[in-house]
């Protein structure tokens, strides 16, 4: 370790043999450490609404969970669940909506087909 004032090397000492000055600065770290999470935490308000953004605008989302992971993890989160959230329920929507095409569609448009096909194309 080296003395923040005069830069000699002072190994673990408390103090500077050779200038007295205090090697660690605890308590003034500490509290700019503090005053910067205080910082962080407000700008990172992770509102929901950045999760609404997400969920409409997938890519959005994407992007700006890309751009804040580090500077705001807890609204690039909210982005990023949104978008998550969005992606998940158009593949699921998709897939459904295939499957009723595909496996309920000829069923329920056969039978209505034949219900209403012939008397709305008929008249
Ligand atoms: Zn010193």
């Amino acid at each position: 370790m080296f003395c923040r004032k005069c830069g000699k090397e002072i190994g673990d000492a408390a103090f500077c043999p050779f200038c007295g000055a205090p090697t660690k600065e605890e308590t003034s770290s500490v509290n700019e450490n503090k005053n910067v999470e205080v910082k962080k935490s407000d700008d990172d308000k992770a509102s929901g609404w950045w999760g609404v953004l997400g969920f409409f605008v997938p890519l959005a989302g994407l992007i700006l969970f890309l751009v804040w992971m580090d500077d705001k993890p807890k609204t690039a989160r909210k982005c990023g669940l949104g978008a998550l959230i969005s992606v998940c329920v158009g593949v699921v929507s998709t897939i459904l909506y295939f499957v009723l095409i595909v496996i309920l569609g000829p069923a329920i448009f056969g039978s209505l087909g034949i219900a209403f096909g012939t008397t709305t194309f008929l008249s």
